[in-house]
């Protein structure tokens, strides 16, 4: 199956195509567009898109337009900008269901191409996409059980299988809550930035008491006698930690980021000492310390285990922040590298990361059966109290049946096929790094723990001289190797055949500024370390091209 082409159709409509005198809104087309496609002809061409969505789309992507189509961003957003509804219907649903997929899908990314290794969002299976259809066909309202019924009580199940595969309580544990009305294991979210919310809130309630969600945090913090209340998380912590400070009232600057060792993770030493000194002044409230599994940008794992010591030993809320490692718990061999998530208070995880399911969803657990209680809302039309509402106890309102999708995945996969993705990712970043090692024009910044690794381009020379370089002429030569790397990875992205993304990351624990790395996170099933290395190669290329000759003020 493939879709066809025509690129010299590419962008060229403007509103005079749009004109469509055949077609009118009138009641009789509106019922029909209720209970069935258009009629038996489109019908036929319905379902024909269909398998082309299903099995053409990515290999018609992956052998025509790499990771992405070639335009510049002026003129993209020049043909976008046109900002009249139109009043008569413009097209037919096949015609709609075949511009995307010839014109918007090649401009879009081609997130699912085994070159395309930069950012957390790549190929999902394709069942995902029938999981997908299935809930919008339903179009469920896990908000409350009058809307969804059923896929209520799977969310709940769902959730207990998580929450399981986290905390290993016993037996008895789940039997008492998987069901339970008054009780919630944890909660299904949009994403990780909402999860996180999620945790702070329950954290923030827990700590300065309900009231604070009635009269706020003024009221709240004088109550406690507190000045200011603060989160901890360390330098590597994802900034929708600053954003649940600002939403919270704490303040994105009480958000306060602790140093991190060479190996990028917490410093225990120093958040120790940090805590030790916030408590004495007894003005400030710890809210919560967040400990990392799978660091947005490195990849790394705090040390959980000894800050659950930390935080059990003074009564401090421990979230860990699993929205991207969280999955390594299905791998038999790798999920001891989480060890003391299991005393975490709250842990935040994914669904549209290493669980492999497409946008947007995430969860949030709690340890403590009660905790969600802090943030529970109820109203008289929907989320009347005593129900099993999925809403009492929730950020968002209404949602989607995601449950559904991780409930189904997990039976196809079973925690052994998801272990295979997961190992996969692990290993084939290890044998990357060794690969990055083993070539004179580069140097790994931060070896992957997980899947997740950062690298930078040295040319020998460069190395040469900045091993006998005063402080001066060593931050000439990095400022040079900073400019080196934005070129290699922006010219990489506009050839548009692979991508990794960069970052700016420091390699010694309390050096400024920080240097660019090329960043590259190794979770599609289908990325070879043959393909890795052609990323190399052609890096190497592009590299070459910018350092001939290397200028001679360095
Ligand atoms: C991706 C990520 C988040 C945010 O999740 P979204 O789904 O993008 O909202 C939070 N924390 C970590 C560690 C992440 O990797």
């Amino acid at each position: 199956m493939t879709v066809t082409h025509n690129s010299k159709k590419v962008g060229q409509m403007n509103s005079n195509d749009r004109k469509n005198p055949s077609l009118i809104a009138d009641w009789k087309t509106l019922e029909r567009i209720f209970i069935r496609p258009e009629d038996e002809a489109c019908r036929k061409t319905l379902v024909k898109y269909m398998e082309q969505i299903l099995f053409g789309l990515h290999d018609f992507l992956n052998s025509n337009v790499g990771v992405t189509q070639e335009i510049s961003l002026l003129e993209l957003t020049n043909l976008y900008r046109d900002t009249l509804i139109s009043p008569d219907p413009e097209k037919k649903l096949e015609n709609v269901i075949s511009d995307i997929i010839h014109k918007i899908a090649p401009r879009a990314v081609n997130v699912a191409s085994p070159y395309f290794v930069g950012h957390m969002t790549a190929a999902i299976p394709f069942f995902m996409v029938h999981l997908k259809t299935i809930v919008a066909a339903l179009n469920q309202n896990v908000i409350k059980l009058e809307t969804s019924k059923v896929l209520s009580v799977i969310e709940k199940q769902v959730l207990a299988k998580i929450h399981r595969l986290i905390y290993r309580r016993d037996e008895a544990f789940y039997q008492t809550h998987v069901q339970s009305v008054d009780t919630s294991l944890g909660a299904f979210t949009t994403g990780g930035t909402t999860a996180n919310l999620m945790a702070m809130w329950v954290a923030r309630n827990h700590f300065l008491g309900a009231g604070v969600e009635q009269q706020g945090m003024a009221a709240a913090m004088q109550a406690k006698g507190v000045e200011r209340a603060v989160i901890l998380v360390s330098k590597r912590g994802h900034y929708s930690l600053k954003k649940a400070g600002g939403i919270l009232g704490l303040g994105n600057s009480n958000v306060l980021a602790m140093d991190v060792d060479q190996h990028q993770r917490m410093d225990m030493k120093k958040l120790e000492v940090t805590i030790r000194n916030l408590k004495k002044d007894g003005k400030t409230g710890i809210i919560a310390v967040v400990g990392i599994a799978g660091a947005t940008e490195t990849g790394t794992v705090d040390p959980l285990g000894e800050m659950a010591d930390l935080c059990l030993g003074q009564g401090i809320h421990f979230h860990v922040d699993a929205a991207w490692g969280g999955p390594v718990l299905l791998s038999e061999r790798y999920a001891p590298l989480l060890k003391g998530i299991e005393r975490a208070d709250s842990v935040s995880m994914d669904g549209h990361k290493q669980f492999y399911m497409p946008m947007t969803s995430g969860m949030v657990y709690f340890r403590d059966p009660g905790a969600m209680d802090q943030i529970a809302y109820y109203s008289n039309y929907v989320n009347r109290e005593g129900s099993v509402d999925l809403g009492i106890k929730s950020l968002e309102g209404s949602r989607e049946a995601n449950a559904l999708i991780l409930d189904s995945s997990l039976k196809i996969m079973g925690s052994r096929g998801y272990a295979l993705m997961i190992d996969h990712g692990i290993e084939t970043a290890k044998a990357f790094a060794a690969e990055i090692e083993q070539r004179v024009m580069f140097e790994v910044v931060t070896p992957p723990e997980l899947n997740i690794l950062t690298y930078r381009m040295v040319p020998p020379d460069v190395c040469r001289r900045l091993e006998h370089a005063d402080p001066k002429g060593r931050e000439i030569l990095n400022g040079y190797l900073d400019e080196l790397n934005i070129y290699i990875q922006r010219t990489q992205r506009e050839a548009g055949k692979s991508f990794v993304s960069r970052t700016r990351i420091c390699p010694v624990p309390g050096s400024e500024g920080g240097r660019v790395v090329l960043r590259s996170v190794i979770m599609n099933p289908m990325t070879t370390n043959a393909v890795l290395r052609e990323i190399l190669d052609e890096q190497e290329r592009i590299g070459q091209g910018f350092c001939d000759p290397i200028p001679q003020i360095l």
